[in-house]
């Protein structure tokens, strides 16, 4: 179990983190070219209407989860590392599903354009890692690109969002002139060279200082200045404080070019902490050694119509999964039969037999399940629901024609109970016209594109003019009630929630009734 490294990469689109995932894989040999695993070949793939959306916009609203051997060169032993990278969705609007994802893993890798620096969405999903501790490493990818200076990039790091780099291994070359990089713990270089179009592993050349310096010129004087000075300001790398996440290891590389993907790599197996036991709802810890337990932290359905069918992701906290089984749903207290256990990599799905604290697994025709259930073997136990977003986006959803009326229902139940979006219900507009609420107006799309391709249900969605949320109680509903611009609803975990057209509109009702109780909103576990 020590061997499982589990981890994510956020970033903002277009940074490479497709890119980059192909990289790994391809280093840890699972394919021998990259371009596989996206199906640029143009593998044939059955998709749903859902996808054909989600490929006219060129995002990913799906999450896969890839998982693969590595042998560290360092390792002492001859089993290899077993890496599970667990795959974000790409757009902004669909933050609450990275952030059920981001409650999977042990490490993040925060993926940077050297261009482009910090940008929105990374800092957004940053903040998600640092409320839940996980450990983040920094790579800047893009490096055989002109961009910023590596000092420039780590003072923004710094600055904007009190992370402290500390380069693990240092570019030797500018931005645009990447010719390889200085080991800052072993002072040695490592010079890559390029191989045609980056589909094959970058071959390495390590070389002991003052040959890198016969080699490089200046370009290695400059790299090993600049580290010097980092050294002075206590940049180096120090575990302790990286586990607490005040500090992050980082790394250069080019994804395209495959040059720094060993050395993530590396990272992640000497640094990335392995798989830990959990605290459960009353705070007692289970060991990873302990029997069986899981967290189901995705669910999703009709993503390809060959497998028609709802998988629910959970991440194994402890114990030995074995497939077929039998394990309870601490929601419901009723079994659970895994004898559809399957490990799905991109549109690809295989069986799995076994699998162990860390590894995540797909359970098929999951209807029962939802996000933050709890699995397990005897003896009993459940983990703490993972809490939702605050919403930012309203809108009231309606059936087009009455006599689907029953299908409505049940499409709605099933996209409500897999997190697509929230579902807010009161009295005032009935069961018919329940009110969404979303983190991105996209989220919308997908439940009107699902409703149609797999419920044959026409709906409308009319967006409302409200912006945001806060939590109420059933003392203080009556007064919001009464309220002009402010409507009150139950969602349906139970909250009560309040919705406010803005914020002045807010602050006016706090001002006149200051007794009210008017909670934010916040997924900070
Ligand atoms: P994602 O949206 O984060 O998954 O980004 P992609 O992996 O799809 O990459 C976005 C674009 O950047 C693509 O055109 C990639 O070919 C390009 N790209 C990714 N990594 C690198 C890199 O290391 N160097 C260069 N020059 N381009 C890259």
């Amino acid at each position: 179990m020590k061997r499982r490294r589990t981890f994510a990469i956020i970033s903002h689109p277009d940074a490479g983190k497709s890119t980059m995932t192909e990289a790994l894989a391809l280093h840890a040999r699972m394919i021998s070219e990259a371009g596989a695993i996206h199906g640029k070949a143009g593998r044939k793939s059955t998709v749903s209407d859902w996808m054909e959306m989600e490929k006219a916009r060129g995002i990913s609203v799906s999450s896969t989860a890839l998982q693969f051997n590595y042998s560290s060169e360092h390792s002492d032993s001859d089993v290899p590392n077993v890496i599970n990278l667990v795959d974000t969705p790409g757009h902004a609007d669909f933050s609450e599903d990275t952030y059920r994802v981001l409650t999977a893993v042990d490490a993040a890798v925060m993926l940077i354009d050297a261009a482009k620096g910090l940008e929105p969405q990374t800092l957004k999903l940053f903040q998600v890692c640092r409320h839940r501790g996980i450990p983040v490493i920094t790579v800047i990818n893009k490096w055989d690109r002109p961009g910023q200076t590596p000092l420039e990039l780590i003072d923004e790091i710094a600055e904007r969002i009190g992370l402290t780099p500390t380069p693990l291994y240092f570019p030797v070359g500018i931005a645009g002139d990447f010719r390889g990089l200085l080991d800052r713990r072993t002072g040695q270089y490592i010079r890559f060279t390029r191989t045609a179009g980056g589909a094959k592993v970058a071959p390495e050349e390590i070389m002991e200082a003052d040959a890198a310096a016969t080699r490089e010129g200046d370009e290695w004087t400059t790299a090993l200045e600049e580290s010097e000075l980092l050294t002075e300001m206590g940049q180096d790398h120090e575990q302790e404080m990286f586990l607490a996440g005040q500090t992050s290891p980082m790394i250069f590389a080019s994804a395209m070019l495959n040059f720094g993907v060993r050395q993530l790599l590396e990272t992640l197996v000497e640094l990335a902490p392995p798989p830990q036991g959990r605290a459960d709802v009353d705070g007692d810890v289970r060991e990873v050694t302990d029997p069986f337990s899981a967290v189901v932290f995705k669910v999703q359905a009709g993503m390809d119509q060959s497998h028609r069918d709802r998988l629910a992701y959970m991440r194994i906290v402890s114990g030995e999964f074995e497939r077929g089984m039998v394990v309870t749903h601490a929601q419901t207290g009723k079994p659970f039969a895994t004898k559809y256990a399957q490990a799905v990599f991109g549109r690809d799905r295989s069986t799995v037999d076994l699998a162990y604290p860390g590894d995540v697994v797909g359970l098929v025709n999951a209807m029962a399940l939802a996000p933050g259930d709890t699995l397990y073997i005897e003896p009993r136990v459940q983990y703490p629901p993972i809490p939702s977003f605050a919403p930012e986006h309203f809108s009231a959803l309606r059936v087009n024609t009455a006599d689907k009326y029953k299908q409505f229902r049940k499409a709605m139940d099933q996209l409500d109970s897999e997190g697509v979006v929230q579902v807010l219900r009161n009295d005032l507009r009935g069961d018919a016209s329940p009110v969404l609420a979303a983190v991105g107006p996209m989220q919308f799309e997908v439940v009107t594109a699902r409703m149609k391709s797999e419920f044959n249900v026409a709906t409308t969605i009319e967006p409302l003019g409200y912006s945001l949320a806060r939590r109420t109680d059933a003392e203080s509903a009556v007064e919001l009630g009464r309220q002009r611009g402010v409507e009150v609803f139950t969602r349906t975990d139970g909250a009560l929630l309040a919705l406010f057209s803005d914020k002045w509109r807010l602050q006016y009702v706090e001002k006149e009734h200051p007794n009210l109780t008017l909670e934010p909103l916040v997924a900070t576990a």
